[in-house]
């Protein structure tokens, strides 16, 4: 059975404990209750893309461990069929994440079985990728296998939706595959090696100029600017109280594949996506903050 999006990327259970204040080294701390959440770049954006009604496949990798079936289970929870997770010897991706008083996170995070999405294993899956209208790519996976998704997206008639997300400095040839390239302002600056400044518009061009077919830059509580063949527009953020932003750029990513796959102009779609974020930041957590669409278009009445 096909889906009209599919998302290549990554899964990690996120260990999150309240502490006091960061350790010192050589320190022990008792912290607070341990929560086990959903999260990852790829099963993020996967959950997004369902919840806003897209029919939606996730390939990745996890371990044969209680996160990895935990993953799973979360993912299928979201409407995201998992028929092609890959299950492999390695612990399952982990986010070690403290939490401080002050709201700051300190993060370490553990690949693990992410680093096995190889390009080898994607090959094995190109039938599922192939018969996709939008391939959605982020990075926590290993950068060979995440362009080698875009190249069969592409030459299979897809619409390659490629976050660079976490940063990365990438090449020509596979900035032409990206309609959208999606960036925050950061990682903007790092795909072209630019060097600080906030002339956004002057970013998305750069983008353009280097290869991209169309550009999305996304602003925070600042929104979004679109560049594409039609112009350079921008997206206002709906102006809410936001509780936690964490996953508000994979909500983003989610909601604007689902929308592309649905047909919608690139506009319209990043209108929906900065409703979908803008419900998840004023909510905890990545996953659990992700609304159903039926929830955003009441929200964006
Ligand atoms: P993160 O890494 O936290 O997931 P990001 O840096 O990838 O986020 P952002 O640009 O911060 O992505 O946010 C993505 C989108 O979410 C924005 O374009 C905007 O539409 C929405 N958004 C983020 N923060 C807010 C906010 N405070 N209020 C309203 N909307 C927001």
């Amino acid at each position: 059975m096909r889906s009209d999006v599919v998302v290549v990327g990554s899964a990690n259970a996120d260990l999150v404990v309240e502490v006091p204040r960061r350790p010192g080294g050589g320190e022990t701390l008792l912290g607070g209750e341990l929560r086990t959440l959903p999260g990852g770049k790829g099963a993020n954006q996967a959950a997004a893309a369902a919840r806003s009604g897209a029919n939606v496949s996730f390939l990745g990798c996890v371990g044969r461990d209680g996160n990895g079936e935990f993953l799973r289970e979360r993912l299928a929870a979201a409407g995201v069929r998992t028929d092609s997770l890959v299950i492999v010897e390695r612990p399952s991706g982990t986010a070690v994440i403290f939490v401080t008083p002050d709201g700051e996170n300190s993060i370490v995070v553990s690949p693990g079985a992410n680093a096995e999405m190889t390009v080898e294993r994607l090959r094995g899956a190109s039938g599922v990728l192939g018969a996709a209208k939008v391939v959605v790519i982020s990075l926590e996976i290993p950068l060979a296998t995440a362009v080698e998704a875009a190249r069969i997206g592409d030459a299979s008639g897809a619409r390659v939706l490629f976050n660079a997300a976490p940063s990365v400095r990438l090449d020509p040839d596979t900035l032409r595959l990206c309609d959208p390239l999606v960036v925050n302002e950061h990682e903007a600056r790092d795909v072209l090696g630019a060097g600080e400044g906030s002339d956004f518009r002057a970013l998305a061009e750069g983008l353009r100029d280097a290869g991209a077919r169309s550009v999305v830059i996304t602003l925070g509580e600042h929104g979004a600017l679109v560049l594409d063949d039609e112009g350079c527009s921008e997206t206002p953020a709906y102006r809410v109280r936001a509780v936690d932003t964490t996953g508000a750029g994979d909500a983003f990513v989610g909601a604007l594949a689902a929308e592309l796959a649905a047909g919608k102009g690139l506009r319209r779609a990043v209108g929906f996506a900065t409703a979908v974020s803008a419900v998840a930041v004023q909510r905890m957590g990545a996953q659990p903050s992700y609304a159903e669409r039926t929830e955003v278009e009441e929200f964006m009445r």
